[in-house]
């Protein structure tokens, strides 16, 4: 069995789903398909969610009617047939109504899970009236049914694997399940989802708790590129990616695959395929196990992060000053991403600031502390680069006239990074991929 992922932009247009529909059956292998809300309508719904919150009721109506619009205006070129027009109908004006009945509640929490879950609901529906008036063979799994996540909001792999054996277990004989990605159920049973670009988790999770051949995600560019193609001229594609370098480009801002979605395939050892719904030929990126190389396969920049500078009042390095550092940050549970220390000091960044304020009052009992926002860390990833000759020296040597703010090396074989104010990321980029790639 393998598993088919497909974002936002896959399913974002009735033409595009019309697409979709010839992806998934071009072979024979059976196959879970997940999918994502049509883009744009998370926003849409996180916008109304807001607006609820906010008691602004009027605005909310007018985004769910626009919602509502935009829908039935998507059904008219997704299907054809009366029958299949009138149940897709059906469909939305049952999704519209519930949010319109939200509307009438008083918010909460929960609720606005509620509202969040639609946009992958209305897809596979919609997407399923379509399937049916091709008269293609397949069976609707409700991820609500199977998709959980435990008291600590983490989803274990083999609890979904108990649950969606069961689930499947009903539809013998079935070879093409379309199921939601994104939402899932909470340990109190209630609606709730894997955070925003969760989908891709989805995707991965069920891999593992399936036991796929392969878990394709199918996005609109292809695969993962050696830099920024929103930035910089010039781009390749990389062909094969090992997990550990997959995840570092992941979560230091490559934006075409969500962090968390490496583990599950990374601990249940299923490749992951990225693919181009746009080229479906090309060949796009294989990740796995395995580096296909040593050296640098790409950079990747992380926006929006603040660096802290901890001096401590009693330095030469005290020992104990870097466990009270940390403790701080563990109780307000903000990860760090880069830390340097130098004898009397250390600097360490965090993309998450909500704490901020709290931890620096604590930080400021026992140190010295500055800060700087609208930071940028760019990593520069591939398998042992810490160990391959010259890779320092071409990172250093294509930096010239930046003010690097932090280096991180060592850390992991696989990933050098660096730190700059936002301002400076593009001409770093495009200066690491002349120096680095040879790109123009
Ligand atoms: N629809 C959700 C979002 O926009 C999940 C996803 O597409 O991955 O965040
Ligand atoms: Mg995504």
């Amino acid at each position: 069995m393998k598993i088919m992922k497909f974002g936002g932009t896959s399913v974002g247009k009735p033409h595009r789903m019309h697409e979709v529909a010839t992806l998934i059956t071009k072979d024979t292998e059976a196959k879970i398909v997940v999918l994502s809300a049509v883009s744009g309508t998370t926003n849409a719904l996180v916008e109304i969610g807001n607006f609820l919150m906010e008691r602004r009721k009027e605005e909310a109506k007018i985004k769910i009617d626009t919602l509502q619009e935009k829908y039935n205006a998507f059904i008219q070129e997704l299907v054809s047939t009366t029958d299949a027009k009138h149940k897709a109908e059906e469909i939305i004006k049952e999704h519209f109504e519930f949010l319109n009945i939200i509307l009438r509640i008083s918010y909460n929490e929960a609720l606005n899970k509620d509202i969040l879950a639609q946009g992958e609901l209305l897809s596979t529906k919609l997407f399923s009236v379509y399937l049916t008036e091709k008269g293609i063979q397949h069976q609707l799994l409700p991820a609500l049914d199977f998709m959980s996540i435990d008291v600590n909001d983490e989803p274990q792999v083999d609890t979904i694997r108990q649950k969606l054996n069961g689930v499947l277990a009903n539809y013998p004989g079935f070879v093409l399940f379309i199921t939601q990605g994104f939402i899932c159920r909470n340990a109190r049973g209630e609606v709730d989802n894997l955070k925003r670009g969760g989908s891709d988790y989805s995707a991965s999770l069920i891999a593992a708790a399936a036991n796929a051949s392969v878990c394709e995600i199918w996005t609109d560019i292809n695969g993962m590129h050696n830099n920024d193609p929103r930035i910089v001229n010039k781009t390749i594609p990389i062909e094969q990616l090992s997990f550990d370098e997959a995840a570092e480009l992941a979560y230091f801002g490559a934006k075409i695959l969500h962090p968390a979605s490496i583990w599950p395939a990374q601990q249940y050892n299923i490749p992951v395929k990225l693919l181009n719904t746009m080229e479906p030929e090309a060949k796009g990126t294989l990740i796995q196990e395995k580096a296909a190389s040593l050296g640098v396969k790409a950079v990747a920049a992380k926006d929006g992060i603040t660096a802290i500078n901890i001096k401590s009042s009693r330095m030469l390095l005290a020992y104990g000053f870097l466990r009270k550092v940390f403790e701080v940050f563990e109780k307000y549970r903000t990860p760090i991403d880069m830390i340097t220390t130098s004898e009397v000091a250390v600097s360490l960044t965090i993309d998450n600031d909500t704490a901020l304020p709290q931890i620096l009052k604590e930080l400021e009992s026992f140190s010295t502390t500055s800060v700087d926002k609208g930071q940028t860390i760019v990593s520069i990833v591939g398998a042992e680069i810490a160990v391959h000759p010259n890779t320092l020296k071409k990172v250093f040597d294509s930096l010239q006239n930046i003010d690097v703010r932090m280096v991180s090396y060592g850390g992991s074989a696989h990933n050098i990074s660096i730190l700059v104010a936002s301002g400076q990321k593009i001409q770093v980029l495009q200066q690491l991929n002349i120096g680095l790639f040879g790109l123009h």
